[in-house]
């Protein structure tokens, strides 16, 4: 690292390394720091609120292993439940009841699914997802919104947000264009541009999707009647409503952003919380259109590994810790108060900031704003941003390595971790 104030002898051997044996040295792009100008840390453990790197140095996590680990890190409960399915093998590949117990919890909780079909991660859930859309309305145009990310799968590989964003790549090399030739964008919280789109594209679209509060362009909150007003235009067309409600799910309400807004999507797709730190997807909707899913109907999707009893414990354990009175207020309240005072700070020590939050996910930019889509998000000072993520890290606060991700808090944040972060945000931003 750069200026390091603190030792990282052990995480620049270990990354040198990797950086031969694996495309920028990492198993995803985001982690290797290349939009806050460090070099990543390496990580050896993580318990409750906390990470450790190789070299010993404990942080403060706000990233939460990028969303599941909503119940603090390596929950006894979790790991106990795990020990014990462990026991019984790592895989089936074949009916468990475990996942009736999943699909239950998550039908029971998000108003729109009434069944689901578990995968492997929130790429796998978002791209059968799109089969589903286009096999059930038999058209094949579907519209996104700039800066939402629907994982990496070719068709929604356009202005897709998250790390396509951090690497300022405009899409991808080896994406045919036939592939997104059927994606139109809209800019978020633009209810004119999707009506245009519906005017110009008539009897074409399939359905609209999104991230129903963004995490991936920044923290961004649809503007009050955005997502109403999607329901009412897509009923209009005969199109479908997707959530992709990957990181919003069990995370800002139990049942996600449908039940906190009160919009209800035709189809849903899930991850991150509903693994409880082990790779699973979900994407479940409307009994009449679920049932199109093989071998119930014809649209075909499968996985070896899906509905993996080790992923399918550690889900449902951690559904059930979420289900605790008090889960959802304790999570706000703690997360108000870092959010809140994350801006007040910045704004006290000289620099333009906005941001926000919703339960336990929240954001920052430093933009006086208002931040209602991708282009507003961009007008924050990204170097500004590298200098007080390097700062916050030198100080034992690990925040996502880049503008353009969400923060994540959980039960585990204590209001002293909460205090600690703020102090410590002052010192950064007083210097910066
Ligand atoms: C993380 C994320 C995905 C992709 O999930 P993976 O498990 O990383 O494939 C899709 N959509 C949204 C909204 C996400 O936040």
């Amino acid at each position: 690292m750069v200026n390091t104030t603190i030792k990282t002898t052990k995480s620049q051997e270990i990354f040198a390394t990797a950086q031969n044996l694996m495309p920028g040295g990492v198993s995803s792009p985001v982690r290797a720091f290349k939009s806050v100008g460090g070099q990543p840390i390496v990580f050896d453990r993580v318990k409750n609120a906390y990470i450790w790197d190789v070299d010993g140095n404990q942080y403060i996590d706000y990233v939460g292993t990028w969303g599941p680990a909503i119940c603090g890190h390596a929950h006894p409960e979790v790991i106990a439940a795990l020990h014990e399915a462990l026991e019984k093998g790592t895989s089936f590949g074949a009916p468990s009841v475990l996942e009736n117990v999943l699909a239950e919890m998550v039908i029971d909780a998000v108003p729109s699914i009434e069944m689901v079909r578990f995968v492997n991660s929130g790429t796998e859930a978002c791209m059968a997802v799109l089969r589903l859309m286009r096999a059930f309305t038999n058209r094949e145009k579907i519209i996104k919104f700039e800066g939402c990310y629907h994982g990496h799968a070719d068709m929604f590989l356009v202005k897709a947000g998250s790390g396509v964003a951090t690497l300022g790549l405009p899409d991808s090399p080896g994406v045919p264009k036939a592939a997104t030739s059927s994606t139109l964008t809209a800019p978020y919280n633009d209810l004119e541009a999707v009506k245009a789109l519906f005017e110009q594209n008539r009897d074409e679209i399939a359905g609209v999707i999104l991230e129903p509060v963004v995490g991936n362009a920044g923290f961004i909150t649809p503007d009050a009647g955005f997502l109403e007003g999607l329901r009412e235009i897509t009923l209009e067309h005969g199109a479908l409503l997707v959530f992709d409600e990957v990181m919003t799910g069990f995370r800002i309400a139990y049942g996600g952003a449908q039940e906190k807004f009160g919009v209800i999507p035709d189809l849903t797709t899930l991850g991150k919380v509903i693994g409880g730190g082990l790779p699973v997807g979900a994407y479940g909707g409307r009994r009449e259109i679920m049932s199109m899913v093989a071998p119930a109907g014809p649209v075909y999707q499968a996985g070896t590994l899906s509905g993996n009893p080790l992923a399918m414990t550690a889900g449902i354990k951690t559904l059930e810790l979420l289900q605790r009175p008090g889960t959802y207020e304790y999570l706000d309240q703690i997360t108000q108060k870092l959010a809140d005072g994350l801006v007040q700070i910045a704004k006290e020590t000289g620099h333009p900031a906005c941001g926000g939050h919703i339960s336990a996910m929240f954001g920052l930019f430093f933009t006086a704003g208002p931040v209602h889509n991708y282009e507003d998000a961009k007008k924050s000072d990204m170097a500004k941003f590298g200098r007080f993520h390097r700062g916050m890290l030198e100080r034992g606060v690990y925040l996502a390595p880049s503008q353009f991700e969400a923060g994540f808090t959980s039960l585990a944040h204590t209001e002293a971790d909460i205090e600690q972060t703020l102090a410590v945000a002052r010192e950064v931003l007083s210097s910066l």
